[in-house]
């Protein structure tokens, strides 16, 4: 049996809480008294993971090193602890049900009924106990998707007040984060909603140890005794989640209400250190006092779920606050993109960033607002298809090539970009990408190399096509350099302009190491860059 203990952080009343961002920042303040922390992630739906799922719908899918296609709240540990996650970080009801049946086809329950008590939820159980069995870490913070009371998650639920119980409360706890929803008739904050989500769970059979509530006002003292005593719970377990400016404030806040303390008292973990945040709020610091500001467009498909960019939006943040800049990002459709419109669209941005993506819709869109920032020598960052993008509008319109990518154009003249050749092969969907992180080398003199700092880098990918080596040297020749390659496979990673202040357009997705910790070096020069711009246009 593993020693580290176990916090679980379940939700109730309604979704979209911040679940994440509390089990974030809560792993921030413990991580900050020196202990080792990580977090995990059930998602209580049926797919294996989130791979397959529309980001409309579900938000980015953040990719680990390891090559997991994962829930995006990963983003935001990865973010706030600087730590790697991996597969074990994110575990769906699909992925526990698979096992079980992989399982059974096997064999291995040899002649018993598969139920789902008790051999999903020991699966469940075996899938929480995987990080804390590393010996790694002091603290599991593992976060229930979902709410309570929802038919998909009670097996999750069941699991945890199985583990509860097998590890005593010293060891293992429950922090249910609810809503105090402000009627503005009443002037009141409402206890009820709150009420009736922790009888949901005491009826699974769980006391929760802590409660979080979120507020659009100060909680009461008069309030606050009420929840303790309507719900169990001691009156300094009351925890108060203001909404904050922003998700960085949120260690701040949970530190205020001595969150980290009540956790550590409940489970006996002595700490003779007050958190170190000094680096946390240098940041904040330099987050919350800009001394300029760019603006910079974001083109891409589905701009109309913000959360479909999450880790791209989070980049900017840390790196403009690198910059002591703020970044104001203006969010394009690509398909309102046209040869009449682009310049009206990106007309006064100091820098546009073309965005990953699936598809050949908006397309046509994405290359056009290429040439414009190409031709107008406005810095352009391009991000996987936005790469993919820049090496087909160089071919077109530089080499005046009939040329695409296969995924826009199967059937095209030449096909600049294509699908790798293992990739032919595949017919499944779920996790057959290029997935993961992979060498790099940077050649010297390059932007990159003079960002990165260092010739050889590893970053991840979540991609199908690849640059079609056979126009390499074509390409080369006429100005859009391959300055990073990956050494073992020859596949471009970077593509440079020559001639223009900055244009980079990479393979791998640099957004989803971008850390306040260590903001990612090309987001960081990219804003400089636009900022550069900004000041020579007199703007
Ligand atoms: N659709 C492109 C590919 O599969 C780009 C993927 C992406 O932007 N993540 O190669």
């Amino acid at each position: 049996m593993s020693t580290a203990k176990y916090i679980f952080v379940t939700g109730g009343v309604t979704s979209s809480l911040g679940k994440g961002i509390i089990a974030a920042s809560l792993a921030k303040l413990l991580q900050a008294r020196g202990f080792k922390v990580t977090i995990q992630k059930l998602d209580p739906y049926l797919n294996i993971d989130p791979g397959t799922l529309n980001p409309y719908e579900h938000g980015e899918c953040y990719v680990t090193n390891d090559g997991a296609e994962t829930d995006l709240d990963l983003g935001h540990y990865e973010r706030f602890l600087n730590v790697s996650t991996s597969q074990a970080n994110n575990v769906t009801t699909g992925r526990i049900y698979n096992n079980v049946i992989t399982k059974e086809r096997k064999g291995e329950y040899l002649g018993k009924t598969v139920q789902v008590i008790p051999h999903i939820t020991d699966e469940i159980k075996r899938n929480i106990f995987l990080l804390g069995e590393t010996g790694e870490y002091d603290f599991i913070i593992t976060e229930i998707g979902g709410c309570v009371g929802d038919i998909e998650s009670l097996p999750f639920i069941e699991a945890v007040r199985q583990v509860k119980w097998d590890l005593g409360p010293n060891n293992a706890i429950v922090i249910h984060l609810t809503l105090l929803p402000y009627l503005n008739a009443a002037k009141e904050l409402k206890t009820k909603p709150t009420q009736h989500s922790v009888k949901e769970l005491l009826e699974a059979g769980i006391q929760p140890d802590i409660l979080v509530c979120r507020s659009e006002k100060p909680i009461p003292m008069e309030i606050r005794k009420k929840l303790a005593l309507f719900c169990n719970v001691h009156l300094n377990s009351v925890i108060e989640a203001m909404d904050a400016d922003t998700i960085y404030d949120v260690p701040i806040l949970m530190r205020k209400e001595k969150l980290d303390e009540r956790v550590l008292a409940k489970l006996k973990t002595h700490s003779k250190e007050d958190p170190d945040l000094e680096q946390w709020k240098t940041f904040l610091g330099k987050l919350k006092n800009p001394v300029s500001d760019v603006r910079i467009g974001l083109v891409g498909k589905y701009v109309s779920l913000p959360d479909a960019y999450k880790s791209i939006a989070e980049a900017f943040v840390h790196a403009g606050a690198q910059n002591e800049c703020n970044v104001q990002l203006k969010w394009i459709s690509s398909e309102d993109i046209s040869k009449d419109s682009v310049e009206t669209v990106l007309k006064g941005l100091d820098g546009v960033l073309v965005a990953p993506g699936f598809g050949e819709r908006g397309l046509e869109g994405k290359i056009e607002a290429i040439r414009y920032v190409r031709e107008n020598k406005i810095p352009f960052f391009g991000i996987c298809l936005g790469m993919q993008c820049s090496v087909v509008e160089f071919s077109r319109n530089v080499l005046h090539l009939d040329a695409s990518s296969t995924e826009l154009n199967p059937k095209t003249k030449h096909p600049v970009i294509d699908m790798m050749e293992e990739q032919k092969k595949i017919t499944m969907k779920g996790g057959t990408m290029r997935l993961g992180a992979f060498n790099c080398k940077i050649k010297k003199g390059s932007k990159a190399h003079a960002a990165y700092g260092e010739s050889t880098i590893q970053e991840r990918h979540r991609h199908r096509y690849e640059f079609n080596n056979k126009y390499l040297e074509q390409i080369e020749e006429a100005g859009l350099k391959a300055v990073g390659t990956n050494p073992d496979s020859g596949l471009v990673e970077i593509v440079e302009l020559k001639d223009h202040p900055w244009f980079v357009g990479v393979q791998y997705h640099p957004e989803l190491k971008s850390t306040v910790q260590n903001p990612h070096p090309l987001f960081v020069k990219f804003v400089e860059a636009s900022l550069e711009h900004k000041k020579a246009t007199n703007r």
